[in-house]
């Protein structure tokens, strides 16, 4: 049986192209658009450009327009969706998607640290390797996942960790869950299953703001205002935070504003270990949520989608610890 995959391109690197100069620019036309792959018969793509913007250009409410228009594709006979994305914030999209997607089809999101026209250019090979993973029986019910230079990460955990390296995302702590080779997909583990919330809208004014030595007020100062949602604090080690900063947190708390933590670090998973002041036994006491395992830009799309689902209280804390 031949399978439909839905294309969805958005933009990025691997639909831009080099100029003279070196400098790498979008084009109006995808070139992706015009290659035709090699195909034995076994699957039919359907490509939309939904958007083409650099990643730096995406937004909550651009994820959840690619969100919707994915949630309609299974009732429209696609086996599975491949969405081509700038590399940047490629990990919030993907996170996004993970999270308001409920359905068991494959989704899989790849880019390219290279465009078009430059030498050893990476875009045609993950393109072409995110088709063979969309369309594998093995990858439905896998939940979202990003294929890149050869690799299958959870969308859950994947993160850039390079400026200009093709082997970029790379998943700390738990490690990819499967790899292509010569074409044959191969899992290799399988993450817990989590909730989705299939949202229609997006709130706004969701932060997040990372902790420094000698930290003091001034800036969660800022965010303490009533169009303030939530705020995501990459907080120290296990998950601490400085002293003087205390007092502002309380205050937010006191203001109803959700305050979620994880850690900076790259790998691990925030806990509330330490017992003094601004210790994470501290900080978990005073009501801030601790999100086991998620990076700070990750953790930010959980809680603005668990505050566009309208979660509250134990409800939404029950779901950011998941
Ligand atoms: N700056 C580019 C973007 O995210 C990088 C890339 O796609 O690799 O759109």
């Amino acid at each position: 049986m031949i399978k439909k995959i839905l294309i969805l391109h958005t933009g990025g690197t691997i639909s831009m192209s080099e100029d003279a100069d070196g400098n790498i620019k979008p084009n109006d036309q995808n070139p992706l658009t015009a290659i035709q792959l090699e195909n034995k018969g076994e699957v039919e793509l359907v490509t939309e450009e939904i958007f083409n913007v650099p990643s730096p250009h995406m937004t909550p409410q651009r994820m959840l327009e690619l969100s919707l228009r994915i949630r309609r594709a299974e009732a429209e006979g696609f086996f599975g969706a491949v969405v081509t994305h700038g590399t940047d914030t490629l990990e919030e999209t993907a996170i996004f998607l993970d999270l308001t997607i409920s359905s068991k089809m494959p989704v899989v999101v790849t880019g390219a640290m290279r465009s078009s026209n430059e030498v050893g250019s990476d875009g045609l090979y993950n393109f072409r390797t995110a088709i063979t993973v969309a369309s594998s029986p093995e990858s439905v019910g896998k939940g979202v996942v990003v294929v890149m230079n050869d690799e299958i990460h959870s969308a859950r955990y994947v993160t850039k960790t390079h400026t200009t390296n093709v082997a970029t995302f790379r998943t700390p702590t738990f490690g990819p869950i499967g790899i292509v080779s010569e074409g044959h997909v191969n899992y290799v583990q399988t993450i817990k299953p989590q909730a989705h919330e299939p949202i229609d809208h997006v709130v706004s004014n969701v932060y997040l703001v990372k902790a420094y030595a000698g930290m003091d007020t001034e800036l969660l100062h800022a965010l303490n205002k009533p169009e303030t949602n939530g705020i995501v604090i990459e907080a120290l080690g296990a998950g601490n935070m400085p002293p003087e900063t205390l007092p502002e947190l309380q205050s937010l708390i006191d203001h109803n504003i959700t305050l979620v933590l994880v850690s900076r670090c790259f790998n691990g998973i925030a806990e509330p270990v330490y017992d003094y002041e601004g210790g994470g036994v501290n900080l978990a006491k005073m009501g801030i949520i601790f999100c086991r395992g998620l990076t700070g830009p990750k953790a930010r799309i959980k809680l603005l989608v668990g505050l566009s689902a309208g979660l509250k209280g134990e409800e939404l804390k029950k779901y950011l610890n998941n």
